[in-house]
């Protein structure tokens, strides 16, 4: 049975869709079978995977509307060895359109089940935004994984997100729960990274992820090839971090 995490942090810009795209193929690497499910209609985890997002037949739009299911949306990421459930545009319109139907926070839950099977790990990649979208990816997930950059606001929002969290997991999926802030785009060079990231030990202890992934340019390469970075150069730093994270991760549901 799979374990459901979704990749949430409400800003844009924070590394969600890098972590969500690198940890699906560093766990592929260490043969886990994985779904990455692209929940943001800007689409960029899809094209990362290297799924033309304006050529898709069907896609998670039609998935939460009910008009397709899981099996039949998603696609093989060759570069990557996961499968995606894509998303494009149309996903924009779902928000509005899911208001008045049933069970309107549970369609993803409800159409991940079917496939729970098949996968070791379903990752979900979130909107910036804590929306109807969001909610679904909340309710279908066993655990939040909150990339953050150690910068000076770094702290600032995320009260909002555990907020959310806390009022998802006592309304709607007592499931939920926060695994770990994962502290990205680092830079080892800066005070300022050093002493926010000791101030998030501080604070949050275990629940801050041992892996720290660098600032590294060829993660910000890799997606311009439709590959995601840990594929595109294996021995890069960032891939090795991500690859690193896919372990941790291998660990961490063991005790779940
Ligand atoms: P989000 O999905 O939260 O909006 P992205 O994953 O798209 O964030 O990342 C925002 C930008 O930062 C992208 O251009 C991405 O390539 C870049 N980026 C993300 N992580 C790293 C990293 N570790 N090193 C360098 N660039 C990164
Ligand atoms: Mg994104």
């Amino acid at each position: 049975m799979a374990k459901i995490f979704c990749v949430a942090n409400q800003k844009g810009g924070v590394g969600k869709t890098t972590t969500t795209v690198n940890l699906s193929a560093g766990l592929a690497k260490l043969d886990q079978r994985v779904l990455l499910v692209d929940l943001d209609p800007q689409g960029n985890a899809t094209m990362g995977a290297g799924i033309n997002k304006a050529s898709l037949e069907s896609s998670i739009y039609q998935v939460l509307l009910g008009e397709a299911d899981v099996a039949g949306a998603r696609l093989r990421s060759e570069a990557g060895r996961f499968d995606v459930l894509p998303a494009n545009r149309e996903l924009a319109g779902a928000e509005v359109e899911m208001v008045s139907l049933e069970n309107r926070e549970r369609r993803l839950k409800d159409a991940l089940a079917l496939v729970a099977e098949d996968y070791d790990f379903i990752l979900v990649d979130c909107p910036p935004a804590l929306s109807l979208l969001t909610l679904n990816g909340l309710c279908a997930a066993h655990g939040v994984i909150i990339p953050m950059q150690c910068e000076y606001y770094a702290l600032e929002g995320l009260s909002d997100l555990v907020n959310t969290i806390k009022k998802v997991h006592a309304n709607l999926n007592t499931d939920l729960r926060i695994i770990g802030l994962l502290r990205v785009m680092f830079d080892t060079r800066m005070t300022l990274s050093q002493q926010v990231s000791s101030q998030l030990e501080q604070h949050f202890g275990d629940k801050v992820f041992k892996t720290i992934i660098p600032r590294n340019v060829r993660l910000a390469e890799a997606p311009s090839y439709g590959i995601p970075g840990v594929v595109f150069d294996p021995s890069s730093k960032g891939a090795q971090a991500y690859i690193a994270f896919g372990a941790e991760m291998v660990e961490r549901i063991k005790t779940m």
